[in-house]
C-alpha cells in the first residue's frame, strides 16, 4: 500500500476517533489490508488501482458517522463478487454480521435495470427493499453509488446515460424514502448533468451569473439576523444555503416558472441547540421581514415520516426579494441530512437520547411491530419491509420485472404474462432449474414458462393453488370457452340444488317468463349461455335463482315472507344480540349482522333489512345497495343503535391521494394520533397516477370517524377520503 493511501486511511480513523472512541481500529486497518490484496492488479475506469473505490466508500460511511459493520462491510462490499474471495472468509475473518452486509451489497447488483418504465422503476425500488436483509445494506448501496457517479466521466456516454437513468429511478427515491437528502441531492444533480447536459449546463450558467448579488444579498439578511439574535442572547449557526440545481429545474418545469419566480431560490438557514431557540429566531425573523401567507410550515410539530423536522418560512427580503429560512435544532439538522444513518450514532453511541427514541416509537407504533422489543435495531428491520409484504417480485427471462401477490407460483407468473402462455404451460424453471408448478416464488427469482406448441389448457386443480385473481378468472375463462357441454350439466345441477336449497320446485321459478329478463340483463342468447356461466363458477346458483324468485314473487306477491316468518329470523344463541349494539324493533334477541358494504357505526343512520334466514342486516340508510334493491320496501325494519353499548365496529375508508412515497406511514399516523387502531391498510396504484388506500380502523362511535376524515383531509397531497360503500 503506497504512502498516500496509508494517509487516507488515517483520515477515515481520525473521522470515525471523533464519533466512536471505542473503535476498532485494528479491525479497520485489517479490512483495508484484506480489500487492497483482493483487489490487487484490478483498475477503475479511471486508470487508478481498484482499491481507492473502497477507500472513497469507507470515507463517506465515516463521515455520514455510521457503525463499524458498516464501515468495514464498505470496504469489502466488491470482494465477493469481484475476486476470489468467498463470504464464508469474509465471515471468518471478520465476522458473520459483516459478512452478512456484504452479501446484502453483493445479492442488490445481481437486480438487472432494465426497464425504462415508471412502474418497472416502482417495483424496483421496492424489490430493492425487500430485498436488501438490513436497511444498511441500502446506505453502503447508496454511497458505493454516489461514488461511482462521481467518478462517471471515466465512462462512455451510453453507460454515462444507463447508470444517470437507474440512479435517477432507483437510487434517488430510495434516498429520499430514507430520508438521505445529502445523498439524494448530489445524486440528482449528478444525474441532471448526464441527462441533460445543455439544461444543466445552462441553467448553471445562469445561477452564476447573479451569484455575486445573491451572495451580496444573503450575506445583507444573515447580518441583519445575527445582530438581532445576539441581541436577545442566542447563539445561532447562521448558512446561506445554495438551492441544488437539479431542484430548481423540477420546480421550474413543474411549476413553469423562471428563475426569478422561484421564490427559495435563496435560502437561508438557522441551526440553534434546543427546539424553544427555533420558535424564538422564527418570531425574531417574522419581526425582521414580512412573512409571505401560506408559506409557514412547522414540520417540528408535525415532522414528515421520514422524521425531517425544521421550521420553513418565505419572507420577503430588502427590495421586496423573497427568501426562504429553515430553522431547526442540531439534532434535526443531523437527520435531515443523513435521515436514517443517523439512528447509529445514537445506537453505538451507548447513551440514547429518549427524544430520538420517542421518533422510534413513533415509527415503530405506525408500523405495528410488537411492543416489547427495546432493541432499536427491530426499528431498521422492519422499516424495510415497509408495506410491500403483500407482493413477490420476479423477473421474466428478459429481465423485466412482475409483481405478484405473495405465495404466488408459476402459474400465476404465466398468466400474469399472458393468458396463452398459461393454457400452453406444462412446467417451469426457476433460476434455470426446473420446479413445480406450486414452487412458492421467492423475491428475485427468474422464471421461465415452459409451453408446448398446442394449447391443452389449464387443469382444473390450478384454480384451488394460484393466488392472483387475474390468474384464476383466466383459467375460468378457458373452461367457460373449451368446456362449454359440461359446464351446461354442471351449470344445470348447481341451479336445482339451489332451488331446493331455497324451498322452490323447478316448475315453479324454472320457466321462460322469468328466466327472460336475466338472459337480457348478462346479454346471453340461450339458456345454455345462462348454464354454461353457472357451471364454471362466474355467476353462482343462488344469485340466478334469488333473481327468478324475485321475478316470481312479482307475480305472486303474498308468497313474500310467507316462507319465513319473523320468527325465524330470531336467533337461538341469544349472546350475539346483547353485544351487537342494535335495538330492533319489536323483536328481542334478534340475529343481527352489520353488512359488509356499507359498514355502518354508532352514530350512522341506520336501517334493519330482514334477509333469508340470516337475521337481520343492518345497512346505512345512505348505504346505495339498500336504494337499489327492489324488495327492501317489503323487508324493511325498524331499528336503532342500544344507549349503552362497549363494542368496538370497523369502519372502512377509501383515500384517494397523490400518489407519493412516505404517505401511507403519515396516514398511519394520524390514526395513532387519534388513538384509534388500525386493522387494515392496503395500497393500489391506479394508471391515473393516483394511489387508493383503504383502511379499516376500530371505532366506537360515529364523532371518532367524522374527526379522523376531518385529519385525514388535512394531509398533504390527499384529495378525497370516503366511507366505504359497496
Ligand atoms: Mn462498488
Amino acid at each position: 500500500m503506497d504512502e498516500e493511501m496509508k494517509s487516507k486511511i488515517k483520515e477515515i480513523e481520525e473521522i470515525i476517533s471523533k464519533y466512536n472512541s471505542n473503535a476498532d481500529l485494528a479491525m479497520l486497518e485489517k479490512a483495508f489490508d484484506f480489500a487492497e490484496k483482493a483487489h490487487k492488479g484490478q483498475l477503475r475506469k479511471s486508470g487508478e488501482p481498484f482499491f481507492i473505490h473502497p477507500l472513497a466508500v469507507a470515507k463517506m460511511l465515516a463521515e455520514m458517522e455510521m457503525d463499524m459493520p458498516s464501515i468495514i462491510a464498505g470496504i469489502l462490499h466488491d470482494v465477493v463478487e469481484d475476486t476470489e474471495v468467498t463470504s464464508k472468509q469474509i465471515a471468518e475473518e471478520f465476522s458473520s454480521e459483516i459478512a452478512y452486509l456484504v452479501d446484502g451489497v453483493t445479492k442488490l447488483k445481481h437486480i438487472p435495470v432494465s426497464s425504462k418504465e415508471e412502474l418497472q422503476a416502482e417495483n424496483l425500488r421496492k424489490m430493492f427493499i425487500s430485498m436488501a436483509s438490513d436497511i444498511r445494506v441500502i446506505v453502503i448501496k447508496l454511497v458505493d453509488r454516489l461514488h461511482n457517479m462521481r467518478t462517471l466521466q471515466y465512462v462512455n456516454t451510453d453507460s454515462q446515460i444507463t447508470k444517470a437513468r437507474e440512479t435517477l429511478e432507483i437510487y434517488t427515491p430510495l434516498a429520499h424514502r430514507l430520508g438521505m437528502s445529502k445523498i439524494k441531492w448530489e445524486l440528482e444533480d449528478l444525474c441532471f448533468k448526464y441527462l441533460e447536459p445543455d439544461t444543466y449546463q445552462d441553467l448553471k450558467k445562469q445561477i452564476n451569473a447573479k451569484r455575486e448579488d445573491r451572495e451580496k444579498y444573503i450575506q445583507g439578511v444573515l447580518e441583519t439576523i445575527r445582530e438581532k439574535t445576539s441581541e436577545a442572547g442566542l447563539k445561532v449557526f447562521l448558512d446561506g444555503r445554495p438551492k441544488h440545481l437539479y431542484s430548481v429545474y423540477k420546480k421550474m418545469v413543474k411549476q413553469n416558472k423562471t428563475l426569478e419566480q422561484i421564490y427559495d431560490l435563496i435560502a437561508i438557514r438557522v441551526i440553534v441547540d434546543t427546539v424553544q431557540e427555533c420558535y424564538t429566531i422564527l418570531g425574531i425573523i417574522h419581526e425582521l421581514y414580512k412573512p409571505m401567507p401560506g408559506r409557514f410550515k412547522d414540520y417540528i410539530s408535525m415532522p414528515k415520516p421520514n422524521m425531517y423536522q425544521s421550521l420553513h418560512t418565505t419572507l420577503i427580503g430588502p427590495d421586496g426579494m423573497p427568501f426562504e429560512a429553515q430553522i431547526r435544532t442540531w439534532e434535526m439538522h443531523k437527520i435531515a441530512e443523513s435521515g436514517i444513518a443517523a439512528h447509529w450514532k445514537y445506537k453505538e453511541g451507548g447513551t440514547t437520547t429518549s427524544e430520538f427514541d420517542e421518533k422510534l416509537d413513533w415509527v415503530r407504533h405506525l408500523l405495528d411491530i410488537q411492543k416489547d422489543s427495546g432493541d432499536a435495531s427491530q426499528f431498521v428491520d422492519t422499516f424495510k419491509m415497509d408495506l410491500f409484504t403483500e407482493e413477490v417480485f420476479v423477473f421474466t427471462p428478459k429481465g423485466d420485472v412482475k409483481n405478484l401477490p405473495a405465495g404466488s407460483n408459476p402459474i400465476d407468473f404465466a398468466y400474469s404474462i399472458h393468458s396463452a402462455i398459461g393454457n400452453r404451460m406444462i412446467g417451469a424453471k426457476v433460476n434455470g432449474e426446473i420446479k413445480p408448478l406450486n414452487y412458492r416464488l421467492k423475491n428475485g427469482d427468474i422464471v421461465d414458462v415452459i409451453t408446448t406448441k398446442e394449447t391443452h389448457g389449464p387443469s382444473r386443480d390450478w384454480l384451488s393453488i394460484v393466488k392472483s385473481s387475474e390468474a384464476k378468472s383466466k383459467i375460468r375463462q378457458w373452461f367457460k370457452k373449451e368446456r362449454r357441454e359440461e359446464n351446461i350439466e354442471h351449470g344445470k345441477s348447481f341451479i336445482e340444488r339451489e332451488l331446493k336449497k331455497q324451498g322452490f320446485t323447478h316448475e315453479q321459478l324454472f320457466n321462460k317468463e322469468y328466466i327472460g329478463p336475466i338472459l337480457k340483463k348478462h346479454n346471453f342468447n340461450s339458456i345454455d349461455d345462462l348454464l354454461n356461466v353457472v357451471g364454471f363458477g362466474e355467476l353462482t346458483a343462488q344469485k340466478v335463482v334469488s333473481r327468478l324468485r324475485d321475478e316470481y314473487l312479482k307475480d305472486n306477491p303474498k308468497d313474500v315472507l310467507s316462507t319465513e316468518s319473523l320468527e325465524n329470523i330470531v336467533s337461538k344463541e341469544k349472546k350475539q344480540t346483547t353485544d351487537s349494539g342494535i335495538v330492533v324493533k319489536g323483536i328481542d334477541n334478534c340475529l343481527v349482522r352489520f353488512s359488509k358494504c356499507c359498514n355502518p357505526v354508532p352514530g350512522d343512520n341506520i336501517v334493519g333489512y330482514i334477509t333469508r334466514g340470516r337475521g337481520v342486516s343492518i345497512h346505512r340508510a345512505d348505504c346505495p345497495n339498500i336504494q337499489s334493491m327492489n324488495e327492501f320496501k317489503d323487508r324493511e325494519i325498524d331499528v336503532r343503535w342500544a344507549q349503552n353499548f362497549s363494542t368496538t365496529y370497523n369502519a372502512e375508508l377509501t383515500i384517494k391521494a397523490l400518489d407519493r412515497s412516505n404517505l401511507m406511514l403519515e396516514i398511519a399516523g394520524v390514526i395513532a394520533e387519534q388513538k384509534l387502531n388500525m386493522r387494515a391498510i392496503s395500497a393500489r396504484t391506479t394508471k391515473d397516477n393516483y394511489g387508493i388506500i383503504d383502511l379499516t380502523v376500530e371505532i366506537s362511535e360515529r364523532t371518532q370517524l367524522d374527526k379522523l376524515i376531518k385529519k385525514l383531509n388535512q394531509v398533504d397531497s390527499i384529495v378525497e377520503v370516503m366511507r366505504k360503500s359497496s
